[in-house]
């Protein structure tokens, strides 16, 4: 069994990103606007700063308040879409329930929308044309790449569908020529798709969805999931015996630093075609 150490590449790709943008006089420039003060959020907006200060990128927080409107959310997203001065905007989800979520995502500026979750880019993630990929699906494919596990015609699970993992990620290894099964909670025995899998990818928040009864021998497993169980942050996956499998990403230290990574990798690529 080996561990795929994302925060190990993490640091990797923060070194070369930092050498890349040294050369640059302008610097990137990433927007994150939050609404409401989510605490969780808060430690993810937190990461994404660090991460920007190490590599030479300019970062700011737009904290707004969870009683604002939609409407002024969009007026403010619209000031930075004309605004040359940034290359890259997003906007920290959840945001509160009574705003329309993909009103607000789309009305950034597909090209500065370096979360990837605007109508335009999830288009041509389906469409398997150049385009902004999510960061999770971006960084889980980077991380595989990086332990040089092939997914092309491997029969790969995913568990969850959102659009901002589940369904996005799935897209991307389709892309890949992988062979791709989705199941959710609806799903009939889970467990037989689980089981013929070459690599799972598990994103529920459901802390033992996957466990020694229903996955099979030596599959790689990405655990995207982040639970708190008594106060500690655990995935999705609640193994004894790791050497079950071949692969596995931990959780903390796998997809969560790799999903950072990408979003800076996501802002690189915007930056350098808006200059
Ligand atoms: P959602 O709640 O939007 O989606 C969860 C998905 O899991 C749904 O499709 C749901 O099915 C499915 N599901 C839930 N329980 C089960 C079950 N018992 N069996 C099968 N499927 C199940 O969550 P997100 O996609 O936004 O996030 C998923 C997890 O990933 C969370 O823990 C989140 O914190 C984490 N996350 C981690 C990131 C990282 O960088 N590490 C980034 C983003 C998210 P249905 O559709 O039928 O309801």
């Amino acid at each position: 069994m080996e561990i795929l150490d994302g925060k190990k590449i993490n640091q990797e790709i923060m070194k070369s990103l930092k050498n890349e943008i040294a050369i640059f006089d302008v610097k990137p420039r990433l927007v994150i606007i939050q609404i409401g003060n989510n605490e969780a959020s808060n430690i993810y907006i937190e990461r994404k700063v660090n991460f920007a200060v190490e590599i030479g990128c300019e970062c700011k927080v737009e904290k707004l308040k969870n009683e604002i409107s939609e409407e002024k959310v969009v007026e403010i997203i619209n000031k930075y879409n004309s605004d040359e001065s940034v290359h890259g905007i997003i906007v920290q989800l959840p945001i509160p329930e009574v705003m329309d979520n993909r009103k607000i995502l789309n009305s950034i500026d597909y090209r500065k929308d370096v979360d990837g979750l605007s109508n335009i880019n999830l288009s041509k993630l389906v469409n398997n044309e150049k385009g902004i990929v999510p960061a999770t699906a971006r960084g889980i494919l980077t991380l595989l790449k990086q332990y040089n596990i092939s997914v092309e015609k491997k029969n790969i699970v995913v568990l969850g569908r959102s659009t901002l993992v589940g369904k996005s990620t799935a897209l991307l290894m389709l892309n890949q020529n992988s062979t791709v099964t989705v199941c959710h909670s609806n799903t009939v025995d889970l467990d037989k798709y689980l089981k013929s899998a070459d690599i799972i990818i598990t994103a529920t928040g459901q802390h033992g969805v996957i466990n020694e009864s229903n996955i099979g021998e030596n599959q790689v497993v990405i655990d995207v999931g982040t639970n708190f169980v008594e106060n500690k942050l655990v995935g999705d996956v609640k193994l004894n015996n790791l050497d079950k499998v071949s692969y596995i990403s931990p959780v903390p230290g796998g997809v969560g630093p790799m999903t950072v990574a990408s979003l800076f990798q996501n802002l690189l690529d915007s930056y350098k075609k808006l200059i």
